[in-house]
């Protein structure tokens, strides 16, 4: 659970010693709920958006209270959970506990739009017919599907990359769509990742980092200085205050105390 939350926006090689550095701090669910959210949220560090830290402490406690300190096996429950999404409850549900469940990552999206449906790129948003072709493509078996599952993810992220895919490799070139079409442009529109630089991401992040670098408040003064941008500033200081990413002090600004 906490190494699928930390790769819904952060690749792996960035995860992985944050991931293992986490456990070792916070073992188990109830590890973490016990400790403030503040520690949750400066631990995170640079793994980016950091509200992700927050609710995995919420769903820590939820875990803790509710789950016997288990994190629960089914979609229903899962995704009852802060931060978990219908891709985050699937991944878990496959790779934690080998369930039968249909993960639609970025990766075997990809995959599937070339090999089986002859697209050189998946369309922004999962559409009902490639919903049904990944069902129909998941092995009956749990565990086959759970493989499954891994090995397109792989295939995807390793062999079949959005910009270089390495065809002359590929295990699956003798039956992709795309290949055998000599893979032509398609006419989808393609997800726009917006740029951090000048972002209110960038902002809320330069903030944060203050803020996680001081154990005691920061004054708004210190908080602004180095802002490029003033209007951005205060934005992202509302929003922050808004989700409970900070609090407001007597002397200024901190991450959240309790
Ligand atoms: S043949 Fe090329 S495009 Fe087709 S699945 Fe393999 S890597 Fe992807």
């Amino acid at each position: 659970m906490v190494s699928e939350f930390m790769l819904q926006q952060t690749p792996v090689i960035r995860v992985q010693p944050k991931w293992e550095q986490w456990l070792k701090r916070w073992p188990t669910p109830k590890d973490l709920a016990e400790s403030p959210v503040a520690e949750a949220i400066r631990h995170w560090e640079n793994l980016g958006y950091p509200r992700r830290a927050k609710r995995l402490h919420e769903s820590s406690v939820i875990l803790t209270q509710k789950f016997n300190g288990e994190v629960p096996q089914t979609f229903e429950e899962l995704i009852s959970l802060p931060g978990v999404g219908e891709y985050t409850a699937s991944a878990i549900l496959a790779f934690a506990f080998g369930q039968r469940s249909l993960v639609l990552d970025v990766n075997i999206r990809r995959l599937l739009a070339r090999a089986w449906l002859g697209q050189s790129h998946q369309a922004p948003t999962i559409s009902a017919i490639e919903r049904a072709l990944a069902k129909g493509l998941l092995p009956i078996g749990e565990q086959q599907a759970a493989i499954w599952s891994a090995a397109a993810m792989e295939l995807g992220a390793i062999i079949c990359t959005a910009r270089d895919p390495s065809c002359s490799t590929c295990p699956i070139v003798n039956d992709c769509n795309w290949f055998s079409q000599g893979k032509p442009n398609s006419d989808i529109p393609k997800k726009i990742q917006g740029r951090y630089e000048g972002s209110m991401r960038q902002e809320r992040g330069r903030i944060l980092k203050i803020l996680r670098e001081h154990q005691n408040s920061t004054s708004r003064g210190q908080l602004v200085k180095q802002s490029p941008d003033q209007q951005k500033f205060e934005t992202a200081l509302a929003q922050l205050l808004n989700e409970g990413m900070i609090e407001k002090t007597r002397g200024g600004y901190s991450l959240p105390r309790s």
